[in-house]
Formats: C-alpha cells, structure tokens, sequence
C-alpha cells in the first residue's frame, strides 16, 4: 500500500471512530471580548440530524465557520471529514468546501441572476460538465419543490422560495455536509416547516445536516439531537431533545 493510501484508509479510520465532525477542545476569541468559544469538545457522526440551539451571542455562528474553515480555532483541533482543518493549505480549502453545502438566513442569491444561474453557478465553479449540469440542475430544483421557476429572478421570488434557492444551490454538488444558519430565521412558520422538512428529506438521504435554529416549536416537534449552547460553551447536548431555555 502506498504512502498515500494508507494516509487514507487512516482518515477514514478517524472518521469511523470520532465523527464526521469532531472538536476536541476548541476555543475561539475574537479580538474583543470573552472567548466566544470556551472548551469545546463535540463529536457528530455520520448521518447525524442536529439542531443547534441558544440564545444569540452564544456562539453557535462561531461554531458554524469554524466547520466551514472561515475562521480558525485559538486553542484546539477541528477535524471535519478527517480533515485536520488547522492544517488544511490555502489552496485545500476550495476542495474541502465542496464537501459542505451551507445556508444562511438571508439568503446570498446572486439578486439579478435568475433562479436555474443561482445554482448552475455553484456547478460552474466545481468545473462540472455543462451537460451535467443541464440536467443535474432540474432535478434539484424540483427536489425543493421549484420545478417551473428556473426562469425567475430571485429577487421576485417569495422568502421561502429564495430560501429553497439556496437550499438547491447548497446541495447540487452533493455534499456530504450540510450547515443551516438559522435558515427559517426570516420565513412565516408555513415555510419554516417546509424547509425544515427539507433538511429532514436531505438528512434521511444520507447527508449528515447541522441546523442553528431559535425555533422551539420545530425544534420540541421533530425530536432530533439537540445540543443547547450558552455563552460559548455546550450546556446540554440530548438525544430527542428538546428547546431548553429555562434551566440554565
Ligand atoms: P450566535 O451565532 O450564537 O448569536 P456568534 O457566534 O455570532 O453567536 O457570537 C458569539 C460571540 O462572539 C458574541 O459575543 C459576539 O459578539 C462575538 N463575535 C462574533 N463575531 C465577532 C467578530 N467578528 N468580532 C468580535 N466579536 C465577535
Ligand atoms: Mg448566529
């Protein structure tokens, strides 16, 4: 076995035993300020369904761009897909990020593009095959329920379809990772469900999914891992969980 297959068959190894996602110790400050991140250690495996929960300021954004490789740990490791990310290169990073689909709460469509660029875009920049992409695009688009809207700009198009947009854009490249941002942060609860249901039908696919959320209802009603963070650190982490604010 080579050098490089066996640094591997390691990797893959390391994923097995701690997770897709694992942070061992990790702590994150900003210039000012307390640490916005104190001592974390969390693992996620495979396939998992995660809400984040907690109040704002409590550094679950943090959280996210550290997975996301936008900012660096202070103290700790961040190993996502086995990827030591403190010691992924420059150059690495743009390989790594097609691996993770994100969304954000509002949006970041490209306003005066219509809805079928929004995503071809996201092909585009992975050099993927323009037929590939005729067809890969479609069918995307009718999973979050927007077949018939290739044509308009996103900038017409209701909160929840701009939302379904991103969602689309986000997933079209398949990633093995998705990160929500509190994603239903600016949709009427219809919407939020349906997109939540989304995130449900994409996790059910295999794709591991994170979601950062201020919505107890969603939250109490579908029964996923729930991890409550406050003032940087997790305060409580449960299987079908709950939203807790109360007890801490
Ligand atoms: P949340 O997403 O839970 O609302 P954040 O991760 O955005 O929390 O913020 C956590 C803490 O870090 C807060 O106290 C916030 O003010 C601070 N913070 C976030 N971003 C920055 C930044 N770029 N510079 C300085 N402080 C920041
Ligand atoms: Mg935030």
């Amino acid at each position: 076995m080579s050098r490089k297959e066996l640094l591997k068959q390691q990797r893959e190894q390391m994923i097995e035993e701690d997770g897709i996602i694992f942070l061992d110790n990790v702590s994150k400050a900003y210039s000012t300020g307390a640490p916005a991140l104190d001592n974390i250690t969390l693992h996620i495996n495979r396939g998992e369904f995660v809400f984040i929960v907690g109040d704002s300021g409590s550094g679950k954004s943090t959280l996210i761009k550290l997975l996301l490789r936008e900012l660096t740990a202070t103290s700790g490791s961040v190993y996502v897909m086995g990827s030591n990310l403190a010691r992924l290169k420059h150059r690495q990073i743009p390989k790594f990020r097609r691996n993770l689909g994100v969304v954000f709460q509002d949006f970041r469509l490209l306003k005066d593009r219509n809805v079928y660029e929004n995503v071809a875009f996201a092909q585009r920049i992975v050099e993927t095959p323009a037929g590939e992409i005729r067809r890969n695009v479609p069918a995307i688009l009718a999973t979050v329920g927007l077949a018939g809207k290739y044509k308009s700009k996103t900038s017409r198009l209701s909160g929840g379809e701009q939302q379904r947009v991103a969602l689309a854009r986000a997933l079209i490249n398949n990633p093995s990772i998705l990160l929500a941002d509190e994603p239903t942060g600016n949709l009427d609860p219809k919407n939020s469900w349906e997109i939540m249901k989304l995130l449900e039908e994409i996790n059910e696919q295999g794709t591991t999914v994170l979601v950062v959320t201020h919505n107890r209802e969603i939250v109490n009603a579908m029964q996923k891992r729930v991890i409550t963070m406050k003032k940087g650190v997790i305060v409580s982490d449960e299987e079908e969980g709950g939203y807790i604010d109360e007890e801490y």
